[in-house]
C-alpha cells in the first residue's frame, strides 16, 4: 500500500510536470491528502483474525463487501475457540445453536438471517439473501432451507465442548447475561456469555460496507433474536456518511435503533467516538438501572476513515487494520470505568 500511495503521488507529480512543460505556465501542486482507507475495523480481540481475512481483499484493491464476508467467515467457522460466533457458538436454552447475521453494502443493499440453524456461515447466507432474493431477512427453518438450496452445507453446530458447557448450565438453568467478562468470553478458561463480530470496511475506492455475525446470548430462549441481524440496530451503513455496528445485550440496542442512531449522529457532524458515546448515553438515560448491569458497545467509522468506539462498561476492545498496521487492538472508552 505504501508503494501504491507513493506511486500515486509520483504519477500525480509526473502528470503536473507534463502539463507544465506543455503549457509553459507554472502551477502549484496541491499534495493529495493521505486517505484513511482502505481500512477495516472489527469488534473484540477476535476482530484481529477477521480483519486479516478482510485485509487480503482490501489490500489487493477488492470491494469492501467482499472483504467483510471474507473476514467474518474466519471467526464464524475457523476459530473454534470462539463460542460466540458461528460454528462452536453456544446454544440456546434448549440446546439449539441459532445464528444471527447481517450485511450491508455501499448502495444501501442489505441482507440478513436470524435464528438460523445448521449452517456455519450466516454472513454468506445474509449476502445471498441480499443478492439473490427480493427480501432483506429470512429466519429460522426458511433461512436454513434457502442456504441449502444455494449450496451451503448443513452441519451440526453443537460440538462436544459446547454441549458440555450447556449441560453444565442446565444444572442451574439461570439466564443471567454476565456483564464485563467480554475479554474472557468464549476463550479457554474464560467465562461464557455473549459477543458479536461486527465489522466495518472502506475499500480503496472509498466505498463502505459492514457486517455482523453472532450466536447471540448464550442460553437465550429458543427463537430469541438480538440486534445483530437487524439493519439499523446491529449494523448500519450509509456510504455518504459512514457505518456503525454494535455488540452487547441486543435488546437495549434494538430499543434505541443503535447503529442507525450512530450514523445519523455522524451525519450531523459528530466524530465516530462522540456518536458512539451519545448512543451509549441514550441507553443509559432510558434505563439507568439496567445499564449498570449490562454491556453494550458501539463501533463506528466515517467516510474519511476516522474511527472510534464507546461502551457502557470497560473491557470492550476493537481491532484495526490498515496499511500501517494489521493487528492493532484498541481498548474502547466507556461510561463506567
Ligand atoms: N449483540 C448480541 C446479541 O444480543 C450479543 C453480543 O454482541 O454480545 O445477540
Amino acid at each position: 500500500m505504501y508503494n501504491r500511495r507513493k506511486f500515486i503521488k509520483l504519477s500525480a507529480a509526473g502528470a503536473s510536470l507534463a502539463a507544465l512543460s506543455k503549457s509553459g505556465i507554472a502551477k502549484t501542486i496541491t499534495p493529495r491528502p493521505e486517505s484513511g482507507y482502505p481500512i477495516v475495523i472489527s469488534t473484540w480481540d477476535f476482530g484481529i483474525i477477521a480483519n486479516k481475512g478482510a485485509w487480503k481483499v482490501l489490500s489487493t484493491g477488492g470491494r469492501a463487501l467482499d472483504a467483510i464476508e471474507a473476514g467474518a467467515r474466519i471467526p464464524e467457522a475457523e476459530d473454534i475457540t470462539n463460542h460466540t460466533v458461528g460454528r462452536t457458538g453456544l446454544p440456546d436454552r434448549d440446546g439449539h445453536v441459532t445464528l444471527d447475521s447481517c450485511i450491508m453494502d455501499e448502495f444501501g443493499n442489505c441482507g440478513s438471517v436470524a435464528a438460523m440453524e445448521d449452517i456455519a456461515h450466516p454472513i454468506s447466507v445474509a449476502r445471498m439473501v441480499m443478492e439473490k432474493t427480493p427480501h432483506v431477512m429470512l429466519v429460522g427453518e426458511g433461512a436454513t432451507q434457502f442456504a441449502v438450496e444455494q449450496g451451503m452445507k448443513k452441519e451440526k453446530l453443537l460440538t462436544p465442548e459446547t454441549e458440555k458447557i450447556w449441560k453444565e448450565w442446565l444444572k442451574k438453568a439461570q439466564y443471567s447475561p454476565v456483564m464485563n467478562i467480554e475479554n474472557g468470553a468464549g476463550r479457554p478458561g474464560g467465562k461464557y456469555n455473549h459477543d458479536t463480530i461486527g465489522m466495518l470496511a472502506i475499500d480503496a475506492k472509498g466505498n463502505i460496507s459492514g457486517g455482523c455475525t453472532t450466536s447471540g446470548m448464550a442460553f437465550k430462549l429458543h427463537g430469541r433474536v438480538g440486534d445483530s441481524p437487524i439493519i439499523g440496530a446491529g449494523l448500519y451503513v450509509d456510504n455518504e456518511v459512514g457505518g456503525a455496528t454494535s455488540t452487547g445485550v441486543g435488546e437495549e440496542v434494538i430499543r434505541n435503533v443503535g447503529s442507525f442512531l450512530v450514523v445519523e449522529l455522524m451525519r450531523q457532524g459528530l466524530s465516530p467516538e462522540d456518536a458512539c458515546k451519545e448512543a451509549v448515553h441514550r441507553i443509559i438515560k432510558k434505563k439507568p438501572e439496567t445499564a449498570k448491569k449490562i454491556q453494550v458497545g458501539f463501533l463506528a467509522i466515517n467516510k474519511k476513515g476516522e474511527y472510534g468506539a464507546y461502551a457502557i462498561q470497560s473491557g470492550f476492545s476493537y481491532a484495526v487494520c490498515n496499511a500501517q498496521q494489521q493487528d492493532l487492538l484498541v481498548p474502547g472508552k466507556s461510561y463506567y470505568k
